[in-house]
């Protein structure tokens, strides 16, 4: 059986179009998570998730809304992530238009590099991700690296 994830959602302007047909087909099986995305993004996979479903309504599905991304939503996922509260990352990014928040941007992919969580950056990526097997079963063991010859190194001071 599936078990259940957080999944993180977020796309750069010109890329929500891409993101949202790809929730649209994939809806089925979001519904079975927990999603998480970046304000603007969120309103947008909320209102296509819900499509026949009234707010307030039993089967109506709630998203978690970090802020906007240029206003710190990237930065708050990247704690998330930081903290192990993030199964898997689907950041479709713009690789054609300077973003005013590049710098997190920036960040947020290392962030999930860093923490080894799946992270799909472009739809073909999205579809093989979210259509393995492991994504399906739930008994891939994910690698946790030991950072702790760095924590403990020396610091020279004076
Ligand atoms: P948005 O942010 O979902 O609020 O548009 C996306 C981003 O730029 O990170």
């Amino acid at each position: 059986m599936t078990p259940e994830y957080t999944i993180a959602l977020v796309a750069h302007d010109n890329c929500k179009n891409d993101l949202i047909e790809w929730v649209a087909f994939n809806k089925e099986k979001l519904k079975q998570h927990k999603l998480v995305c970046t304000g603007t993004t969120g309103k947008l996979v909320e209102a296509e998730i819900n499509k026949n479903c009234e707010k307030g309504s039993r089967d109506y599905i709630r998203i978690t809304k970090l802020k906007s991304g240029p206003l710190g939503g990237d930065q708050q996922l990247g704690a998330m992530i930081a903290e192990n509260k993030i199964d898997f990352t689907f950041f479709f990014w713009d690789p054609m238009a300077q973003q005013p928040h590049d710098v997190d941007v920036k960040a947020l992919l290392r962030i999930t590099v860093l923490y080894n969580v799946p992270t799909a950056c472009n739809r073909t990526t999205a579809d093989f991700l979210i259509s393995s097997s492991l994504f399906e079963n739930g008994e891939y063991e994910k690698k946790i690296y030991d950072y702790t010859d760095y924590t403990k190194r020396k610091i020279k001071l004076g």
